[in-house]
């Protein structure tokens, strides 16, 4: 579904990304971890195409992604993105937040619009806080609201960017119950988190990455069981 072929990405002359090389196939799910600062963030978002690369081939089915800022939006419709900080819009109900792009991207009526909506709040456990503003929800209320909103467009491929890292350790069960749910229902599915249970029971690969390259990328048995790498030995032993 993802290829990506010897990319590289700079930040003024920091290396950020080195050479990475990588499949995501349909159906996967793939758990990202590393050290702060090694690239995790950079590479979710170059799939996307909310940063360029430098150098090398990023094709999705087969074909590099989009330039074209009218390609690059539609192509973004297909790209469920959930970010640490939810990122709801502050002034809008649960439900408009989840209906908005069904409105303005897909030109639903309201009402079309609105059953979807509640049909996603469900989903996700909210159909109760339909009318609620961000404000109103706990942190792992509004994550909740941002799956929702990220499953909106049907999307064939969901990002995850740490979804957990930002709530309090009662809220994170609730929200890995959900990209649980996911996981069964077989969404594509790619996810930087330091979870590794939820790693090492739903992903199909985990990948560490440290210093813009990827150090491993094997199943979770070995990952965890055999971890090779001493920097990848190192860092689970900090994590856990
Ligand atoms: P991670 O998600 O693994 O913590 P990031 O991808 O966010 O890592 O960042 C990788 C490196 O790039 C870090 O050194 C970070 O400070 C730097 N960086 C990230 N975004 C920018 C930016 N927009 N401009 C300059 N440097 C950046
Ligand atoms: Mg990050």
């Amino acid at each position: 579904m993802i290829d990506f072929s010897h990319v590289h990405k700079h930040y003024g002359s920091l290396h950020v990304l080195k050479d990475i090389n990588l499949v995501f196939k349909r159906g996967e799910v793939v758990v990202i971890c590393g050290p702060s600062g090694s690239g995790k963030s950079t590479l979710l978002r170059t799939i996307n195409r909310l940063e360029k690369i430098d150098a090398g081939l990023i094709s999705v089915n087969g074909r590099p992604l989009p330039t074209r800022e009218r390609d690059i939006n539609r192509y973004r419709q297909g790209v469920g993105f959930v970010f640490q900080s939810f990122n709801l819009f502050p002034h809008l109900s649960a439900l408009e937040n989840v209906t908005l792009a069904l409105r303005r991207l897909q030109g639903q009526s309201v009402q079309e619009a609105q059953a979807s909506g509640i049909r996603l709040l469900g989903r996700v456990g909210l159909q109760d806080k339909a009318h609620v503003r961000p404000d109103h929800l706990s942190g792992g209320q509004q994550q909740r609201v941002a799956i929702a909103r990220a499953l909106a467009m049907k999307p064939p491929l969901i990002l995850f960017d740490e979804p957990t890292s930002a709530l309090d350790p009662e809220m994170v069960g609730e929200v890995l119950a959900v990209m649980r749910e996911l996981v069964s229902d077989g969404m594509t599915m790619v996810c930087v988190t330091h979870e590794m249970g939820f790693a090492r029971e739903v992903a199909d690969r985990v990948i560490f990455m440290a210093d813009g390259a990827i150090v491993e990328d094997a199943p979770p048995e070995p990952f965890f069981t055999h971890p090779g790498n001493p920097r990848l030995r190192t860092f689970l032993a900090d994590v856990r």
